[in-house]
């Protein structure tokens, strides 16, 4: 049997220093200013590679009873959540050529999601489906989101290859009018945007990006034209090919494994290394999951949700990764717990992550054959610091003749981009193709940034009204002034992990809010005192994350180093009690919300 080495004082306080010396050599003065989205000149990283050019199609100018901004799980939750509550015409506005939204976009080679299958994937209980891979590959869960589209029968009124360009409230008609890039200008009694949180992508702004002759694409829009094979690998087209890849995170860990398999080099361009824990994918069986039983997948859902919030459970259905570290995702944790425990806490915590972050650098010394190389793949920060992931191939890429680490930690990424290829220090790594594993823009919703404009009553913009204070809501899901207007997404309100049950949980909110407008003729508008009493709610409270965040390398949970302000923008106890919450106020308030209708009925 095994015992684990609890660190000593004085070795938490030498671990404190190599984490404060590893951020300081990654922090840069321009923050999140670093990057680029992928628009304008850099508009091609962006384009969609999934479909042949765009039919043509007559703008739209009909009414339909619910519009639905984004075709993700956000908004096909949304949509199937309507339909169980009986709302007749449902129209998603997608920007992608199909359903998926993550999954429709990112199709890159080793695509997986790495939260259980069983538990990620929703409506299992409602489909029928039961998953075949404890971490399913990306293809299988695209197929699950165009499954519950079509079993709720979601296609028909669908607008894909189509952005939403405003939402406009018409008093006369009590209805919205949604514009498109199509030119569509269609009416909806209801608006419901699930636009995602993570859609847009995003570019380093390396001097000399554009000058790059050799092909090149962001992991989010993967050409398999050039590269040639499948998610599944079978990359022919990199035969002979010198491919660089910069970013090693989610993305990272799981692409470079297969880049490395038919590339004839590989160059990796780290600027921080991921922690990379066990993965242990396997195939699984009905009789594993106990998919026999009625509601099997709601009860493992709700299982991990309890476990990953920190919440007393009896047992743990999922076992993987994230439940074992659970008690570490501090930022997950409510923060009732901590300020309730206090300096107690912070102080088991360090050692239990400690403990946590020691396994792994031991872990990838035991993996990684060339100890220049081991040394410079260790995670040294704390284990929320950034986001976790999971590969069993990771590590075992480095042991390959063709796969070679450029450490950039100390030039703050790649210093230049040449014609040819990418500089580091006094080298040039001469590249046929540069592959961008950067990430997205974290937490920009098309509202929030202004790209989609939002007028509701009396023609105030919703940006302009929320300028003063922030943003005002009720719960998160609608606001004074936006009759109609319903918000899903990460506004005011818990977040998990899982953020596909985080989403299905809002769907089933959004269709009560309607079906009970519906019932009662109404229109959904909380009043100003709703809002301030749900603003109360989130200040009080609210986490102290601010000390922690500011000890962490840089990356998109602390603002690329400059600290998580805005501590108050969500609910403070967590995705379980916000839940109950949520059906709590369902079953005894939701009248609460509802006002007459005044526009005069032509149907
Ligand atoms: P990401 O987490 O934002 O990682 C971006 C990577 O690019 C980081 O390693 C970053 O390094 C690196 N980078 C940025 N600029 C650089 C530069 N100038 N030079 C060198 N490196 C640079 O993006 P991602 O991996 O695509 O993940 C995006 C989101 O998708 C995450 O939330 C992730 O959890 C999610 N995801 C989920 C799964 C899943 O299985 N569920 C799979 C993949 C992705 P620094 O760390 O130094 O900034």
């Amino acid at each position: 049997m095994t015992t684990t080495h609890l660190p000593d004082p004085d070795e938490l306080d030498t671990l404190r220093q190599r984490y404060s010396l590893e951020r300081e050599r990654r922090v840069r003065p321009d923050g999140a200013r670093q990057y680029r989205p992928a628009e304008a000149d850099f508009g091609y990283y962006a384009a969609d590679p999934y479909v042949d050019g765009v039919a043509g199609r007559e703008p739209l100018k009909d009414t339909v009873d619910v519009a639905v901004v984004g075709g993700g799980f956000g908004g096909i939750l949304a949509g199937a959540r309507m339909r169980q509550q009986g709302v007749g015409r449902v129209r998603i506005v997608e920007k992608g050529g199909d359903f998926g939204g993550t999954w429709y976009w990112n199709r890159y080679p080793g695509i997986h999601c790495d939260i259980e299958s069983h538990v990620y994937l929703p409506m299992l209980d409602e489909t029928g489906y039961v998953p075949e891979w404890k971490y399913a590959p990306g293809e299988e869960i695209r197929r699950h989101a165009v499954r519950i589209a079509e079993k709720y029968d979601l296609y028909p009124d669908a607008l894909f290859s189509t952005a939403v360009t405003s939402l406009t409230w018409d008093e006369a008609t009590e209805t919205w009018i949604v514009a498109t890039d199509r030119g569509d200008r269609f009416h909806a009694t209801y608006v419901v945007t699930s636009t995602g949180t993570m859609s847009e992508p995003k570019l380093p702004g390396i001097p000399g990006i554009e000058s790059f002759r050799g092909h090149t694409f962001h992991t989010s829009r993967w050409d398999y034209s050039y590269t040639g094979g499948t998610p599944g690998g079978g990359l022919s087209g990199l035969k002979g090919k010198r491919v660089g890849i910069v970013g090693t995170g989610a993305t990272g860990v799981q692409v470079i494994p297969m880049l490395a398999e038919d590339a004839e080099h590989v160059y990796v361009f780290q600027r921080t290394p991921s922690s990379v824990d066990v993965r242990d994918n396997r195939r699984t069986t009905a009789e594993d999951v106990g998919a026999d039983r009625e509601g099997w997948a709601h009860e493992r859902r709700e299982n991990f949700l309890r476990i990953v919030s920190g919440e007393p459970a009896v047992r743990d259905l999922v076992a993987d990764g994230w439940t074992a570290s659970a008690a570490l995702l501090e930022k997950l944790l409510p923060s009732f717990r901590r300020a309730q425990e206090g300096p107690s806490f912070e102080a088991e915590y360090e050692v239990a992550d400690a403990v946590k972050m020691n396994e792994l650098r031991a872990r990838v010394e035991r993996s990684v054959d060339d100890a220049a190389t081991a040394e410079k793949l260790k995670p040294w920060y704390r284990y929320a610091c950034k986001r976790p992931t999971f590969s069993d191939k990771y590590y075992a890429a480095f042991n390959r003749d063709n796969v070679s680490l450029v450490d950039t930690a100390d030039t703050h990424g790649i210093e230049r981009i040449t014609e040819h290829g990418a500089v580091v220090g006094d080298r040039t790594y001469e590249l046929d193709c540069l592959i961008f594993a950067t990430g997205f823009s974290v937490g920009v919703s098309g509202i929030l940034s202004g790209k989609l404009p939002v007028h509701g009553r009396g023609g105030t913009q919703l940006l302009h009204a929320w300028a003063q204070q922030g943003p005002r809501t009720l719960h998160g899901f609608t606001g004074n002034g936006f009759p109609n207007l319903i918000h899903m997404g990460s506004l005011h309100n818990a977040s998990s992990v899982n953020f596909t049950h985080v989403l299905d949980e809002q769907a089933v909110h959004a269709a009560a809010l309607v079906a009970a407008a519906e019932a009662g003729r109404a229109v959904v508008e909380p009043s100003p005192e709703a809002e301030d009493a749900w603003l109360a709610v989130l200040a009080k409270g609210a986490a102290d994350h601010e000390w922690f965040h500011a000890e962490c390398t840089p990356g998109y949970y602390n603002r690329e180093g400059l600290g998580r302000p805005n501590t108050a923008s969500a609910f403070p106890h967590g995705a379980v009690a916000f839940h109950e919450l949520l059906r709590r106020w369902r079953e005894e308030s939701i009248a609460e919300v509802l006002r007459p209708r005044t526009a005069v009925e032509t149907n």
